[in-house]
C-alpha cells in the first residue's frame, strides 16, 4: 500500500526540528531510519501531516563513555552499535541485542533513538535499557529533560515523549568492575521479532553479592517490562547453587504478561522467560567475575 500524503521537512538543527514539531502539533512526527514509521503509514496506522526527518541535523550520532556514562547518540544506527569495539567488550548486553535485530537492512538504518522511542513492545533495546537502568535525554521548546527509562515506556507505542520533544541521547552508566550482562532472545527464525526476550544485568560486591541488579523483558507484555520483584529479589543475594536462579526466573515470568498469537501459547512464552532469565542470569553473573 501506498502511505497518505504528508507534508516533509529536513531541518538542519535541532531547534529548528523542534519549532517545527512545536508549531503543527499532534499532527507532526519525527522520522529517524523510517524502519518501524514506513511501515505504518504504508498500512494507514498512521497519517501524520507532517513528517520531521532528523538525519541532517548534526550532532546526533555518536557512542563514547564520558564520566560516569556512556553516551549513545539517538541517530546512532543499530549497525553503529553491533559494530563498535568499545560496546562489544564492556557492554556486551548492548551488542547482543543489536546483532538480533531485524536483519542488516533493517540495521544500516534503524536508530536506537527510533527503536526505544518507537514503544513498541516487541523491540529489543527497550528491555536492554532498562535492565541496564538507562536514562534517555528529551530536548523540546524549553530545552532537555532525563527520563528514566523505567518511567518512558508508558504503553503499547506510547512513551514519555511530549509531542514537540526529540530524543537525543540515550545515557547508560558507565561500565564498572565486577559487573557483567546478557541479551536473550527466542525467535521463530533469523531476523524475527522475538518470541521472548531477556535482558539482565548484574554487578557484583567483593564478596559475589549481588548489589546491582537488572532484568528487562521483551515481547511479553504491552510494553517492555522492568522486572522489579525479580531484581529486588535477587539483590543482596549470593546465588550458590541453582535455587537462587530459579527463583528469580520463576519471579521474572510471573511479572511476565505474554499475549497467546502467532509467536506461541502466552504459558509457553512464561516458560520461554522463565529459561531464559536463567541462563542470561548465568551469563551475567560469569561476565560479572562471579564463580559458576
Ligand atoms: C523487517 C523488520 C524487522 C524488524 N525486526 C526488529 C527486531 O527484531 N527487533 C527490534 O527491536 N526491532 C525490529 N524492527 C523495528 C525497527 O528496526 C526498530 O523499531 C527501529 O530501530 C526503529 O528505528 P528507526 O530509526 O527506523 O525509527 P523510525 O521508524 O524512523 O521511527 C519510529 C518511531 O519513533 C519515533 N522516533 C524516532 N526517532 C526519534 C527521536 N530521536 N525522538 C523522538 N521520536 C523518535 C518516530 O516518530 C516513530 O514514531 C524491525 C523492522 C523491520 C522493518
Amino acid at each position: 500500500m501506498l502511505p497518505p500524503s504528508f507534508e516533509y521537512a529536513s531541518p538542519k538543527s535541532l531547534s529548528e526540528a523542534i519549532g517545527l514539531l512545536a508549531s503543527r502539533g499532534e499532527g507532526a512526527k519525527v522520522i529517524a531510519g523510517g524502519q518501524s514509521l514506513i511501515p505504518l503509514l504504508k498500512l494507514r496506522l498512521a497519517s501524520p501531516s507532517l513528517l520531521v526527518d532528523i538525519n541532517r541535523i548534526p550532532g546526533l550520532n555518536r557512542i563514547e563513555e564520558s564520566g560516569d556514562l556512556l553516551r549513545i547518540g539517538a541517530m546512532t544506527r543499530m549497525a553503529e552499535v553491533e559494530a563498535s569495539a568499545l560496546i562489544r567488550k564492556d557492554y556486551p548486553i548492548i551488542h547482543e541485542a543489536s546483532e538480533v535485530i531485524g536483519d542488516p537492512l533493517v540495521r544500516n538504518l534503524g536508530t536506537m533513538g527510533g527503536n526505544v522511542s518507537h514503544g513498541d513492545p516487541n523491540n529489543d533495546m527497550p528491555a536492554v535499557m532498562l535492565a541496564l537502568g538507562a536514562e534517555f535525554v528529551a530536548t523540546g521548546p524549553v530545552g532537555e529533560r532525563t527520563i528514566k527509562a523505567g518511567d518512558f515506556f508508558m504503553d503499547t507505542f506510547t512513551v514519555a515523549l511530549n509531542h514537540d520533544e526529540i530524543l537525543t541521547e540515550l545515557r547508560v552508566p558507565r561500565c564498572r568492575p565486577r559487573s557483567g550482562g546478557c541479551y536473550l532472545k527466542l525467535e521463530q527464525k533469523v531476523g524475527d521479532f522475538a518470541i521472548a526476550g531477556v535482558a539482565v544485568q548484574v554487578r557484583l560486591t567483593k564478596e559475589g553479592e549481588c548489589e546491582e541488579m537488572g532484568v528487562g523483558l521483551a515481547a511479553v507484555g504491552p510494553t517492555a517490562i522492568k522486572a522489579r520483584r525479580a531484581e529486588d529479589w535477587m539483590r543482596g543475594k549470593r546465588p550458590m547453587g541453582g535455587e537462587a536462579v530459579q527463583e528469580l526466573a520463576r519471579l521474572a515470568a510471573d511479572e511476565s504478561n505474554p499475549s497467546t498469537d502467532i509467536r506461541g501459547m502466552s504459558a509457553f512464552k512464561k516458560q520461554v522467560v522463565a529459561l531464559l532469565v536463567s541462563r542470561a542470569f548465568k551469563r551475567a553473573y560469569q561476565r560479572a567475575g562471579g564463580a559458576s
